[in-house]
């Protein structure tokens, strides 16, 4: 099964018309209890927690606090007996969604680049709020986020591939370790992990007690990013970052990331490159396996909604807004080019998709989940 993408709900959303639905989609819980809608329109994501179990072989409809209707399917097996009684577009939208529904744990995706499975490790969906954006005018703000707000996540990442599991950043920890079980793996499988950059919503999982929370893993940091958090420039919000370094110090590996079509190898099947300008080491990792590539790039993006049609926009977290927006513009024109998928550590559920270039300057992010045979 596959699939979260703007071009197949588009031609669900069509279909369903004719039956006068609100198109959502709807990711069905383990426990019935609780359900995650997906608005391909916003690309705006919420949890939604139901009062009661839905009954047995009905779709039952609910509204969310925006008054918004909800279709909220049963099991599979039981839709199947009601068939003559669901319209087609539900059982297409069931179609669509079995996969998330035989989850164990609705923050973790696991999907395939070429060999390599990764799995996204989210900590949570959230909206972000557009006065930290630098650089906007009203117009684009009317467009892209009207209500001030945009939808953002954060994510960790887990990567398998040719025996080593590693991870990449490692969120606030508050539903890391969680997320980490639900893939059948422990804090000690880790053999390694790579950060795109030190603030505390990136390694905030590594640390336990004040302890190394992952004991056997090797941690690779940007020798810029390292250099920063060690010096006076980082001022007194270094110490969460030298906490982390003080605990892995017998096993840091500091490297230099290349630019993006670098083909040099930091472990196998990971290329370092370049995005500085949000932090001065901040680096993404072009991952590349049996011809298949995805471009991990950390928090070259906070706000999609805006930051897509209009890449120009920076954040105020960034220490140099105008590089950030380079960097931007250049790694979006080259994964736009060379039709690379895209995730990223602050993009909403699924937090991965694909980004074209579009015909006014900015681009357009599709939200794509291919999750075949996982
Ligand atoms: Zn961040």
């Amino acid at each position: 099964m596959r699939i979260v993408s703007q071009n197949d709900a588009g031609r669900f959303t069509k279909r369903c018309a004719s039956f006068s639905l609100t198109m959502r989609i709807v990711f069905l819980p383990p426990a019935g209890k609780s359900v995650k809608t997906y608005s391909p329109n916003t690309q705006h994501t919420m949890n939604q927690t139901l009062t009661s179990a839905s009954p047995k072989g009905k779709i039952t409809q609910h509204r969310d606090t925006k008054n918004t209707e909800i279709y909220i399917l049963p099991a599979i097996h039981k839709i199947k007996n009601s068939v003559p009684s669901v319209p087609l577009c539900l059982i297409s939208i069931l179609l669509m969604t079995s996969h998330f529904s035989a989850a164990q744990n609705e923050n973790v995706i696991t999907f395939d680049v070429g060999s390599i499975a990764l799995t996204v490790l989210s900590e949570g969906q959230q909206q972000g709020r557009t006065s930290i954006l630098i650089g906007t005018t009203e117009e684009m703000l009317a467009k892209t986020a009207p209500d001030g707000t945009f939808p953002n996540a954060c994510n960790a990442f887990l990567m398998e591939n040719a025996g080593k599991i590693i991870l990449f950043d490692a969120g606030y920890g508050r539903k890391l370790f969680d997320n980490i079980k639900s893939v059948g793996k422990t804090e000690s499988d880790v053999d390694a992990i790579v950060l795109t950059h030190m603030h505390g919503d990136h390694i905030g999982g590594l640390l336990r007690d004040g302890q190394k929370a992952f004991p056997q893993a090797e941690l690779y940091i940007p020798q810029a990013e390292h250099d920063y958090w060690m010096s006076d420039a980082a001022g007194n919000r270094a110490t969460q970052a030298r906490n982390v370094i003080a605990a892995y110090k017998d096993r840091l590996r500091l490297f230099t990331p290349g630019e993006i079509d670098d083909t040099k190898e930091l472990l196998p099947g990971i290329h370092p490159v370049a995005a500085y300008g949000h932090t001065p080491g901040h680096t993404g990792y072009m991952l590349e396996s049996d011809g298949k590539k995805l471009f991990l790039w950390g928090d070259l993006t906070h706000a999609m909604a805006v930051q897509m049609p209009y890449p120009q926009v920076s954040v105020t977290y960034d220490t140099d807004p105008k590089m950030a927006a380079a960097y931007r513009l250049k790694l979006l024109k080259y994964v736009s080019d060379n039709d690379i998928r895209i995730a990223g550590m602050h993009n909403a559920f699924p937090a991965l998709g694909h980004v074209k270039a579009n015909a006014t300057g900015g681009y357009t992010h599709t939200p794509v989940c291919e999750c075949e045979g996982r």
